[in-house]
């Protein structure tokens, strides 16, 4: 991986665009607040799997109507991302597993089991941290954390 200063708002600007139709073909109202701009270092081709990979999820568990929530800020040391969905949650006895690769509760076909577990190591990789709580209303809580300044790790 290469790191390089990137902006993380451009990148999440641009993810969502690239995931538009699908927010828009499943009729999820979008609530983006993004501060720009989020400078950082980092390798931007494998974070934006990150992001595909966790709003993909997000899309998937939000019905039809209801709302996705995705921030971005930043403080002098961290980049902080969420994003927040209105689905199901996750069940208590699943959170030990969710980031094993393979691990999946979708269908045959809709799940591969593998965007959290690559998703960890890339993170992992930025000396960051991603969290998943089921939010108090309803759905999943993602909090991706990375460092400003990062060693290639
Ligand atoms: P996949 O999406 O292919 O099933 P992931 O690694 O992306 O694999 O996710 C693993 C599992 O974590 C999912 O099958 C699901 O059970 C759970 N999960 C992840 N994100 C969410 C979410 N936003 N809402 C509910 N469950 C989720
Ligand atoms: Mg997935």
């Amino acid at each position: 991986p290469k790191f390089e200063e990137f902006d993380m708002a451009a990148l999440l600007n641009e993810t969502l665009e690239l995931l538009r139709h699908r927010i828009e073909s499943e009729e999820i109202e979008l609530q983006s607040l993004i501060e720009t701009p989020l400078t950082m270092e980092g390798d931007a081709r494998q974070l934006q799997q990150v992001l595909v990979n966790i709003i993909l999820n997000a899309i998937q568990a939000t019905p039809p109507k209801c709302r996705l929530h995705i921030s971005g800020r930043s403080s002098e040391e961290y980049i902080d991302v969420e994003i927040v969905d209105e689905g199901e949650g996750i069940q208590a006895g699943n959170f030990s597993k969710i980031f094993d690769p393979f691990f999946s509760t979708k269908p045959e076909g809709e799940g591969t089991g593998l965007g959290l577990s690559v998703s960890y190591g890339i993170i992992k990789r930025h000396g960051g941290s991603i969290t998943l709580e089921n939010s108090r209303h309803a759905g999943v809580r993602v909090h991706i954390r990375l460092p400003r300044r990062s060693e290639l790790q």
